[in-house]
């Protein structure tokens, strides 16, 4: 005799049951980042791709974004709000500065070791490449404060580089912004299935 289990017929899943995405828009507050030759600061560069990729994530996640303003936001904050929301995935959203203005392209980081996070980083940075098309700097190994402390997979993702005439070009606008936010979150879902 064949018992089969009959699951009850429900709409939609509860949203505790959805993972929690935490995307984390780098600097804020008296904390600019890197500034761009126009003087545009990359904690608003970054704020607008995070808010980029939680509207595509939204619905088969639950994105949180560690902050939605330009607001101040400690190192500890940021990894404490992704280990008290048992987030699933955390990601962290910057863009490069170097003192070198021909500095280009896209670099993505793990922590040392995590084969995980090396996994997550590595999805990142190929969706980024071959979305945004800028130079692959590659996947890299860094003892980043949000990487260590997270007990998520965790990556870092230097979009391209804001001290860079051209990239700066493409960081501020807002078309451009929205591509990198689709690679992200692509990327994301792409990490959840082969998880
Ligand atoms: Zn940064």
């Amino acid at each position: 005799m064949v018992w089969r289990v009959v699951r009850p017929r429900i709409g939609r899943e509860p949203p505790s049951s959805l993972p929690v995405i935490v995307l984390d828009p780098g600097h804020g507050g008296g904390d600019p980042g890197a500034i761009g030759p126009g003087g545009t600061y990359e904690k608003h560069v970054n704020l607008a791709i995070a808010l980029a990729v939680a509207q595509i994530l939204a619905g088969p996640t639950l994105p949180v974004l560690t902050r939605r303003t330009d607001t101040a936001m400690s190192l500890a904050e940021r990894a404490g709000l992704a280990n008290t929301r048992r987030a699933t995935v955390f990601l962290s959203i910057h863009a490069n500065g170097s003192e070198h203005p021909h500095a280009s392209g896209t670099e993505t980081f793990h922590y040392p070791g995590s084969i995980r996070g090396a996994a997550l980083a590595s999805l990142v940075q190929q969706r980024l490449v071959a979305i945004i098309g800028r130079v692959d700097r590659g996947v890299k190994a860094a003892d980043f404060h949000v990487l260590r402390e997270t007990h998520c997979p965790a990556t870092l993702a230097e979009v391209a580089f804001l001290t860079n005439p051209e990239e700066a070009r493409l960081l501020t606008d807002p078309r451009f912004q929205r591509r990198a936010g689709a690679a992200l979150a692509r990327a994301i879902v792409d990490y959840l299935r082969r998880r």
